[in-house]
């Protein structure tokens, strides 16, 4: 498995600024991860549905980011 069959992409919290990137909720439901802990921002606590897609520049490249499983990806990102 490689990361683009797990990575949706990054994503900032509104509210923070933080990023994190992305991952597939089938993938943390395999690898056992803890999904409600995974489904808001890591360091403030919003909830991931408000999230935006990152910006150029957002977060230094090959950064360690923190996971999150978004609810639905149509839910952020929007253009
Ligand atoms: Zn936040």
């Amino acid at each position: 498995m490689t990361l683009a069959d797990y990575v949706i992409g990054q994503y900032k919290c509104p509210q923070c600024g933080w990023v994190h990137i992305a991952i597939k909720r089938e993938f943390a439901i395999a690898n056992n991860y803890d999904i409600p802990r995974l489904e808001k921002c890591f360091r403030c606590g919003a909830p991931c549905v408000g999230f935006v897609a990152v910006e150029p520049g957002d977060a230094p490249m090959l950064s360690t980011l923190q996971a999150v499983v978004l609810k639905d990806a149509t839910d952020v990102g929007g253009a």
